[in-house]
């Protein structure tokens, strides 16, 4: 803890001291540019790997980056929500990442035995597992799970569709979204690419731009 009150010092006195302004703009109000939704885990860190400032990023997380059916009361589908209703962010990215024990997990349920919580949280991408078994079944070890952190990326993809108020957004074109893999032993992050099928390594133009902004009247 004595850490954490070190850094949080050190925040005032260095970071803060030299972006003043940003955070006194920031005080009016938030226009993120992007709803992350990524794992819990601390290896991921969302502003380092995006090079995003304060203000940047809403922010979802949870254990193995799951966007649950719409149906389910929770904070996840309720940050959803504001963030697309009432911040309009205009992207949303699903970030998974190597390594991950949530996805781990769903690969070997019974490594949840003494965590009920975990356990039922994580039954919502019982169908990575599927997945997993149908497709997957040739590789072992490490390269099992990181099929499994892509699937799972993938599966959440299709479940953010499930939420009318995303899904009318994307066939109008407001709304852009994105499925990313964070290896955290390189630092490299891999998006998904629909016409190749497959997670490509991300380059400066792996992004299209951004909707076009509507027209005059
Ligand atoms: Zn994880």
């Amino acid at each position: 803890m004595q850490r954490l009150v070190a850094g949080a010092h050190a925040f005032r006195a260095q970071y803060f001291a030299k972006k003043r302004d940003l955070f006194r703009s920031l005080e009016r109000g938030q226009r993120p540019d992007a709803l992350f939704i990524t794992c819990s885990d601390a290896r991921v860190v969302p502003h380092l790997i995006t090079g995003s400032e304060p203000g940047d990023l809403f922010i979802v997380r949870n254990v193995a980056n799951i966007v649950p059916h719409p149906t389910l009361p929770g904070g996840t589908a309720a940050a959803l929500e504001y963030a697309v209703e009432v911040l309009g962010v205009p992207n949303i990215v699903v970030c998974g990442h190597t390594d991950c024990g949530g996805v781990r997990a769903i690969l070997e349920p019974p490594s949840m035995d003494r965590l009920p919580l975990v356990r039922r949280w994580l039954s919502q991408a019982e169908r990575v597992r599927e997945i997993v078994r149908e497709r997957y079944a040739h590789l072992e070890g490490d390269e099992r799970i990181s099929a499994a952190v892509e699937e799972n990326v993938l599966v959440q993809l299709e479940n953010l569709r499930a939420f009318p108020f995303i899904s009318e957004r994307l066939d109008r074109g407001e709304l852009r979204i994105a499925g990313w893999v964070y290896r955290i032993a390189s630092g490299q992050v891999f998006t998904y690419d629909p016409t190749h099928e497959q997670f490509l390594e991300m380059t400066a133009d792996s992004v299209p731009p951004p909707p076009a902004a509507p027209g005059p009247p």
